[in-house]
């Protein structure tokens, strides 16, 4: 993989404060799915209680040093508003596209950041305050309407994808993240730089700082008198996987029973090795992971490894909709 860096503690705060917004979010898949060879994300969770793990200093360090790939979410569900907003572009001629973004947004004495992707790159522009997700949206809307620069609305055709992607979410539900910056993508197995500084954290990091960030008053100036265009669709927001849970059932195609090997017979559960125990080099003795025989949706392992970790484990993540 590429060089090892290590990610100084200041180097996460600032991170922290630039880029996290809420304590949610979610985590690249560390193997490829077996058949699409693709690494999904899913919402990671707590050995043992199940419960969603949040995000804290540990993970953004996790993250910069490569050990893990986070995706972050835009909107905080109690206030509405986002510390950043991102342009994603990953179609052909996008990088012409997000330059012309750069170029017009820099007219505004915006000055936004751009790094690069596996196909096109996420152009991100840094907030003073938190501002309104729906005020952010209508001037990236407006501007790219006025550049003819295409914006993607209902999964269709060629455009830009604008985070957050709601005007405004409700409680329990996520929005989508996108990549966190400056994370491996497992895929590509590699880091994506901003442009603007040297390859290293501490470079990039002291360059995201010095950036002039977008303030409220200059935001509400950029808007006046417009209105999000009528007919632009947002993705159904996530909920949480309490929610989704009747949708997943009817979907599901995962048969754990296909992925675990050999498994004995042991009362009314079938036993195997616990694939999340197996990735951490645990559960030597096979017998961690019980599944119901009469009904083989039914698994739980035993040393507290939870379902979205088993199934991250085996390359079939519980998925959430993620750009990367
Ligand atoms: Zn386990």
């Amino acid at each position: 993989m590429t060089v090892a860096f290590k990610a100084d503690p200041q180097v996460v705060k600032d991170y922290l404060r630039l880029f996290v917004n809420r304590r949610a979010y979610t985590m690249q898949s560390m193997r490829p799915h077996p058949e699409s060879g693709r690494h999904y994300y899913f919402r990671p969770t707590e050995r043992g209680t199940g419960a969603p793990r949040m995000l804290t200093e540990e993970t953004v360090r996790q993250h910069l040093e490569g050990e893990i790939t986070v995706g972050l979410y835009a909107i905080n569900p109690s206030t509405q508003r986002c510390k950043w907003v991102a342009i994603d572009a990953d179609y052909k001629n996008a990088m012409e596209d997000l330059l012309k973004l750069q170029y017009y947004l820099g007219q505004d004495k915006v000055e936004p950041a751009l790094e690069m992707s596996r196909r096109g790159g996420h152009l991100w522009i840094l907030l003073a305050t938190p501002l309104l997700a729906k005020e952010c949206r209508i001037y990236i809307h407006d501007l790219a309407t006025r550049l003819g620069v295409p914006v993607k609305s209902s999964g269709l055709g060629d455009g830009i994808e604008i985070f957050p992607r709601h005007n405004a979410i409700g409680d329990g539900e996520f929005g989508n993240a996108i990549r966190g910056p400056l994370g491996i993508h497992r895929g590509a197995a590699r880091r994506f730089w901003f442009y603007g500084a040297d390859y290293t954290l501490e470079a990039q990091m002291a360059y995201l700082n010095g950036l002039q960030k977008m303030t409220e008053e200059e935001l509400q100036r950029f808007i006046a008198g417009k209105e999000m265009p009528a007919g632009i669709n947002s993705p159904r927001p996530e909920h949480s996987p309490t929610d989704r849970l009747p949708r997943q059932g009817a979907r599901s195609e995962f048969r754990i029973l296909e992925h675990v090997g050999k498994a004995r017979k042991v009362g009314r559960n079938y036993v195997a090795r616990c694939p999340a125990c197996a990735e951490a080099g645990h559960d030597r003795g096979g017998d961690n992971l019980a599944i119901l025989i009469q009904d083989p949706r039914f698994y739980k392992c035993w040393a507290g490894c939870t379902k979205e970790m088993i199934r991250a484990a085996l390359g079939h993540p519980i998925r959430v909709n993620q750009t990367a």
